[in-house]
């Protein structure tokens, strides 16, 4: 069985998006303690590391973590809000990548302030998308949205603008309050059943990008084993997170989950 792992490498973030669920509250752990954690997961044969946090960028070791992981032919999966990757992060980490996946919600500034990404979002993963465009660079690039009360409007917008470079996938996660700062901020996102349904449809006529997944955040939580920054693993199950071990106290075999 291809055993998938998403490893949440920091729990520190340079934006501050009002709708994020990541865990909030453990430390983050040197090189030497994460290095430890990679070995074992490379000892337990994982296939597929999707690196997250928090924003797993802002360790500045996390080229080294990524090469070993790609020496040992681990597929590196990268969710990134692109504000530290520069053409310079760019043409060091994107070789030891297999996907990389940028989050964007909307083209507009104001929306993007108002989400807690920045003004200057847009403009940031706009440069990346041109620069993977126009250098040819073959990766498989994503998109990830998450859609709520403040951006529903501007998705159509968004969907243009995306159709105007090769994307592998656009999953399009329709807000959850799952836990921290998402579950004290429901009110100012959450969005019915039947208007994510709308968006939906629309998107299916407008989009050119071939796969566009629409999933529910707990579904995508689902799918994961789930690494925290200090080591402890989670299983998440219909929005319930379930602690079964730290892998640096050596309590948990990820054979057994
Ligand atoms: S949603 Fe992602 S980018 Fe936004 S604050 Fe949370 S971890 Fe950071």
């Amino acid at each position: 069985m291809k055993k998938e792992i998403c490893w949440n490498i920091t729990a520190r973030c340079n934006q501050n998006c009002f709708y994020c669920h990541r865990f909030n509250h453990p430390k983050d752990l040197g090189f030497e303690d994460n290095l430890e954690i990679l070995n074992y997961l490379i000892e337990q044969g994982v296939d597929e590391i999707t690196w997250t946090g928090g924003e797993a960028l802002t360790l500045n070791y996390i080229d080294k973590l990524l090469k070993i992981s790609h020496s040992q032919n681990i597929k590196n999966k990268l969710i990134t809000n692109g504000k530290l990757l520069t053409k310079r992060k760019m043409k060091t980490i994107l070789p030891y990548l297999d996907s990389i996946t940028l989050s964007i919600d909307s083209t507009n500034d104001d929306i993007n302030y108002l989400l807690g990404r920045g003004r200057d979002h847009y403009g940031r993963i706009n440069e990346i998308l041109e620069y993977i465009a126009l250098n040819n660079i073959k990766i498989k690039t994503r998109v990830n949205t998450v859609v709520t009360k403040l951006n529903i409007s501007s998705i159509d917008e968004l969907a243009k603008y995306l159709n105007r470079f090769e994307l592998y996938s656009w999953r399009i996660f329709k807000f959850m309050p799952l836990r921290e700062t998402a579950k004290i901020n429901k009110d100012i996102f959450e969005i019915s059943e039947s208007e994510f349904k709308k968006i939906q449809k629309k998107l299916k006529n407008n989009s050119k990008i071939r796969i566009i997944e629409f999933r529910s955040e707990i579904e995508m939580e689902n799918n994961y084993i789930l690494i925290l920054a200090d080591g402890s693993v989670f299983i998440t199950k219909n929005g319930e997170d379930k602690k079964i071990g730290n892998i640096l106290r050596k309590n948990v075999s990820l054979s057994k989950i």
